[in-house]
């Protein structure tokens, strides 16, 4: 791939262009801003102006918090010293790399709170923009649609940080009883509201509420996997998978790494890293029904061609219009082919796949990381052959009436998820109409009746 320009002498901070930019116009933002807005004021999303290379020692961390302080800090300039901390803090969950057969191997990413992978990005972005409004004064709405995993650890990351409100929509019902139990849980200055509709008729709510000039004064931003605030901390665990293949398992070659895929946030942040230096052999998108991008790269549609959501049992990335193919295109353009396959998996496979890893290899998957499991067993077969990383991005006790249907048994479970029990719960229908979610958000006394104080 085509490294970025050699960029400023290193230590000045990185700056974020709209995706709708033109690389030559010089309309750059602060990473700051990017934070606090989310959307670039064109409707695009912001990418890094330029990718500052790996220091020469990223790969000595002692744990991913240190490797994101060694490796994201600097993007912030001299302020670097500062954001180090906040990043060592948010990532102090561990991230273990599993092998489960010869040259394959599982990256653990659900060992934070909320169990899957989304704490990541979630848990540094609230320390980010904390600091960013603590910085500048005034306060944030955090507007988030969540296919499922994403509300409960934003939700979680954000919960009692100074200055800011969440408010959560998701798709009412189609969302796992233990995912609502955790998108619902009372958290301070936290509002879940239940949508009637799908996940697209989620993010068209929130895209809509964006460009509403009257809901600026409640300082809207975002934490979908469109904020660079969730995106780039991502591209740290491609570097400590790397970092962990080469010190515990001995692996000299680069690795191909599986992404199980929806919104695409995950992928694009893999380029990233690998834009940064990190080889890597290849990356493989694995879809669920859901396959934009497997169809757009085999050619069988265009790049706007957005299909309906059809709902799956890896519903996490049931996502039929995934915002970060704009960031692809953007960025990558028909390079993206140079780098990426990508392959649609469906149930009866994910299913099966399932079931083979908890009796083959004694392990338990989610139903994403099943979809990535069955589409490398496929890519190898196509000849794709070497060490591969694929994301395990959900613990397999968030999804119990899918392991028991795939296996006949349940999950092993998980603590954090039986404490969830008891815990008293919040949440408000919404129509999926522009002018109802403007109304609950401008509502003061809607507000009012969420905890402020953590307990
Ligand atoms: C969000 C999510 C994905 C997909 O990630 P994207 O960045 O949306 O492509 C995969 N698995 C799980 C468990 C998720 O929560």
């Amino acid at each position: 791939m085509t490294r970025s320009p050699v960029g400023p002498a290193r230590g000045e901070a990185v700056r974020v262009r709209s995706s709708r930019a033109s690389a030559d116009d010089g309309a750059t933002v602060a990473l700051d801003d990017a934070l606090l807005s989310g959307l670039a004021p064109d409707g695009g999303l912001y990418l890094p102006d330029r990718v500052p290379p790996l220091p020469d020692d990223w790969d000595a961390a002692d744990g991913i918090g240190d490797l994101a302080a060694r490796t994201l800090a600097p993007w912030w300039g001299d302020e670097a010293s500062e954001v180090a901390p906040l990043l060592r803090d948010a990532l102090s969950f561990p991230v273990p790399l599993r092998p489960i057969s010869d040259g394959t191997y599982l990256l653990e990413l659900f060992h934070g709170p909320t169990l899957a992978f989304k704490d990541v990005g979630a848990r540094v972005m609230a320390r980010l923009v904390s600091r960013a409004l603590a910085r500048r004064g005034g306060r944030a709405t955090v507007l988030v649609a969540t296919s499922g995993d994403t509300g409960s650890a934003v939700a979680d990351g954000f919960a009692g940080v100074a200055n800011v409100r969440v408010a959560l929509l998701y798709p009412r019902g189609l969302v796992s009883d233990v995912q609502e139990r955790q998108l619902t849980a009372s958290r301070p200055n936290v509002r879940p509201f239940a949508v009637e509709g799908d996940f697209d008729a989620c993010q068209r709510l929130v895209k809509a509420a964006f460009r509403d000039r009257d809901l600026q004064e409640v300082g809207l931003t975002s934490a979908n996997s469109i904020n660079v605030g969730r995106l780039l901390p991502q591209a740290t665990y491609y570097l400590w998978a790397d970092a962990l293949a080469r010190r515990d398992h001995g692996v000299r070659e680069p690795l191909r790494f599986v992404v199980p895929s929806g919104n695409l946030g995950n992928l694009t942040a893999g380029l990233l890293a690998h834009d940064a230096g990190l080889p890597v052999a290849r990356f493989l998108a694995a879809h669920n029904a859901n396959r934009y991008l497997p169809d757009v790269l085999a050619g069988r549609r265009d790049r706007d061609q957005v299909a309906p959501t059809v709902r799956t049992v890896s519903n996490a990335m049931d996502v039929g219009a995934p915002s970060n193919a704009e960031r692809l295109w953007a960025r990558y353009g028909d390079r993206l082919r140079d780098h990426v396959d990508a392959l649609s998996i469906d149930e009866a496979a994910t299913y099966a796949r399932m079931w083979r890893t908890w009796r083959e290899e004694g392990v338990q998957v989610c139903p994403h990381t099943a979809v990535g499991l069955e589409a490398l067993v496929r890519w190898r077969a196509a000849g794709e052959i070497g060490p591969a990383i694929v994301l395990a991005t959900a613990h397999p006790a968030k999804f119990p009436a899918a392991f028991a249907r795939a296996t006949g048994s349940a999950p092993e479970p998980a603590e954090a998820l039986e404490a969830l029990r008891d815990v008293p719960t919040t949440v408000e229908p919404l129509v999926a109409n522009d002018a109802a979610l403007k109304r609950a958000l401008l509502d003061d006394a809607g507000w009012s009746r969420v905890r402020t104080e953590r307990a």
